[in-house]
């Protein structure tokens, strides 16, 4: 698909690490599938992969971890 962020590169199949911040934790989630512009980096997650990713970011808050680098695992 075209990228809406720079509206000029496509995007392609590959794998991205998401960084998300809830409260005081930092979870860094690598490995994530994802489509990704070719121009920009921009990312996109599908949506049962954002969720599982949110989700997952979410359990980390609650343990009060403060920082938490994790690989997604489908
Ligand atoms: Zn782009």
């Amino acid at each position: 698909m075209k990228c809406t962020i720079c509206k000029t590169g496509e995007t392609h199949p590959g794998t991205t690490t998401v960084t998300l911040q809830r409260d005081n934790s930092v979870v860094v989630i690598r490995d994530v599938p994802a489509e990704i512009c070719e121009n920009c980096g921009e990312y996109y997650l599908s949506e049962p992969t954002a969720s599982r990713v949110y989700a997952d970011a979410d359990a980390t808050a609650k343990r009060h971890v403060e920082v938490e680098i994790q690989r997604y695992a489908a």
